[in-house]
């Protein structure tokens, strides 16, 4: 067994049973809860995307609104002044470009198409795309956060400076079928265990796998317990 596979085996047991719920939603909404998600947590970027739902008909009403009355919707989630443009400019693009405010035509494109046609965009990146691709079109793609990023690297299974490299090595190295898999396991892992500030080495089930250097000094701490910090955004957009 390679290391991913070996990796994604022991995330499995670490969160036994867990799958993670693709959306059904209009690709477009996956798109604009991504944005939202963007420096923040998926709890306020939801609350924010609610505020979107509840206040606003429909996408076509957002983009004829004043920005001040999107901003204030999505003042939650942080980075108000351009998320609230990104959203805007988007929405207008896509009217402008196919006539109406749904992605569902994506559906019928190839990856690179959709990445191509999308990344045009000002604030929309492959982060963004790639979540849209995996989560409401069921695409075989390895999404890469900050958490993934992270902790991919502390693996030693990465080597990059940022996501988008990343995602770049790593895209083509998972598994056929387990990629969303094992983004989501690796948030979940992010979050719980191989945090950002003080990952809790001594708790950790890939202890043995992992080449970050300060591992042993990690595993020497107090070991608190794990928050329950599990909320998915991406799994709540139906
Ligand atoms: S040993 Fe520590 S740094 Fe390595 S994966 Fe586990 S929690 Fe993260």
């Amino acid at each position: 067994m390679n290391k991913i596979s070996e990796i994604i085996r022991l995330l499995q047991k670490e969160f036994p049973g867990y799958k993670p719920k693709p959306s059904k939603a209009d690709p477009l909404d996956t798109l604009i809860a991504t944005m939202l998600s963007q420096n923040t947590t998926d709890k306020t970027s939801y609350i924010a995307f609610t505020n979107l739902k509840n206040n606003f008909k429909n996408w076509d009403e957002v983009l004829n609104a004043p920005l001040n009355k999107i901003k204030s919707s999505i003042k939650v989630c942080g980075l108000t002044n351009q998320k609230a443009n990104t959203l805007k400019n988007l929405l207008r693009n896509i009217k402008k470009e196919h006539g109406k405010l749904s992605l569902n035509f994506l559906k019928n494109k190839t990856d690179d198409e959709i990445c191509s046609m999308l990344i045009k965009n000002k604030g929309i990146g492959v982060k963004t795309i790639s979540c849209m691709l995996a989560f409401s079109l069921g695409r075989d793609v390895f999404p890469v956060d900050t958490h993934v990023h992270r902790v991919t690297n502390r693996l030693g299974i990465a080597n990059a400076k940022n996501p988008v490299k990343t995602f770049e090595q790593l895209n083509d190295k998972i598994p056929k079928g387990k990629k969303l898999l094992f983004h989501a396991l690796l948030i979940r892992f992010g979050r719980k265990i191989c945090r950002s500030a003080v990952p809790l080495c001594g708790k950790c089930r890939l202890y043995k796998l992992c080449v970050y250097p300060d591992k042993k000094k990690y595993a020497l701490l107090s070991k608190p317990e794990p928050r329950d910090n599990n909320f998915v955004i991406l799994e709540h957009i139906h």
